[in-house]
């Protein structure tokens, strides 16, 4: 039925079909009656957060009855400490999906166009479309990547945004440092470009573009990065932007006062001060990538390379049947309809257990 209240929306907010997260797994879990459940559709680490952050949080004296630091002075020093750049040039978000929003907010006009890969992460439309800019996909080659080329074509004179992941999700895709520069080299220079790098810390490939490497020659260059992914801590919601100082105190403009909370801000500062964890996760993740490409491999699937924490899986027929088999047998993973590649799944590289039950679970359903 028609939403009662959906004409009294703009036109872009009636437009807008909510994000899509994917199954609740404590809720699936209950209305299957399973015992287990693999999840491996959301991308989050199954190898947890650093040592400090879990003590951290089972100390008793956690809930403090005062507001947050608006400003997020201690985890701005962490990461300022850690990146050797001024706490001017970040910006601390309720994860990194909020800043992708609030600079499509805090930038774009009624006409506006907002670019980004035609299989990129479904939150670049999504903050396109809520603030009222019109979202326009480059298109991908065969191999479902796009090329810097492909990119700069769609780029006219309405383009106020560029959103790219690097890795890419879903595609695990990726630029690499010399196709980055040569982008930035050609994108008019008042084209803001959100280079998202959620899966950095897994990349092993010392080829791949980093963003931080760019952005002292680029100003137009905004990196998105977050504790969701490698640093284990999706529930706490904590993201950040690397900036020009202006560009951040333009976000300063428009985003909430409080938007990351206390306990949050804390556990990410202790997070990134443990780079140890995180060069074992990235070990950890690349071997396993390995194992779980490896094992696919005699099932005659297409598996796409991959330097994030999951790999894209071509079934050349439609997987819909395949995934919810799966899910009957406990493992989760991510279906790809809503970016239009109904013969695909995407699946997290876990821990060894997990993936040696979802490849088991992928052989029952394909015998
Ligand atoms: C998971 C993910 C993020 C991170 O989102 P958070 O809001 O920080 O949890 C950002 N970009 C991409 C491409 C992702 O896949």
């Amino acid at each position: 039925m028609a939403n009662r209240f959906q004409h009294l929306a703009p036109a872009h907010v009636q437009q807008l079909i909510a994000y899509d997260p994917g199954y609740e797994p404590s809720e699936l879990q209950r209305q299957l009656g399973l015992a287990q459940m693999i999840e491996l559709g959301s991308n989050e680490s199954s190898l947890g957060a650093a040592p400090a952050v879990c003590q951290f949080l089972s100390d008793p004296k956690l809930l403090e009855f005062r507001y947050p630091d608006a400003g997020g002075h201690e985890l701005k020093q962490a990461l300022s400490d850690h990146y050797q750049l001024a706490k001017s040039h970040f910006t601390l978000g309720n994860g990194t999906h909020e800043l992708l929003t609030l600079i499509a907010e805090t930038f774009c006009c009624p006409g506006d166009e907002v670019l980004h890969a035609q299989y990129g992460f479904a939150v670049y439309r999504l903050a396109a479309l809520g603030a009222g800019a019109l979202p326009v996909a480059a298109p991908a080659d065969l191999n479902l990547q796009v090329s810097p080329d492909a990119m700069l074509n769609a780029v006219t004179g309405k383009t106020k945004i560029v959103y790219l992941a690097n890795p890419n999700n879903p595609t695990g895709a990726i630029w690499s440092k010399s196709e980055l520069r040569y982008f930035l080299e050609r994108l008019p220079q008042h084209v803001i470009f959100v280079l998202d790098e959620a899966y950095i810390e897994f990349v092993n490939d010392d080829s791949v573009a980093n963003g931080l490497l760019e952005f002292a020659t680029f100003p137009n260059l905004v990196v998105a990065r977050t504790f969701s992914k490698a640093y284990g801590l999706a529930s706490l919601r904590v993201g950040y932007t690397i900036a020009d100082p202006d560009f951040a105190l333009m976000l300063e403009r428009t985003r909430l006062s409080f938007n990351v909370n206390r306990i949050a801000m804390r556990a990410a500062a202790l997070a990134i001060a443990d780079q140890a964890h995180i060069q074992r996760v990235r070990d950890a993740i690349a071997e396993q990538r390995r194992w779980l490409t490896e094992q696919l491999s005699p099932m005659q699937l297409q598996v796409y390379p991959s330097q994030g924490n999951f790999v894209l899986v071509n079934f050349a027929r439609d997987a819909s049947a395949i995934e919810k088999a799966l899910v009957a047998l406990g493992v989760v993973v991510r279906p790809m309809r809503g970016y239009q590649l109904p013969n695909h799944l995407r699946v997290t590289v876990g821990i060894p257990t997990e993936n040696q039950s979802f490849v088991d679970a992928l052989w029952r359903v394909l015998r």
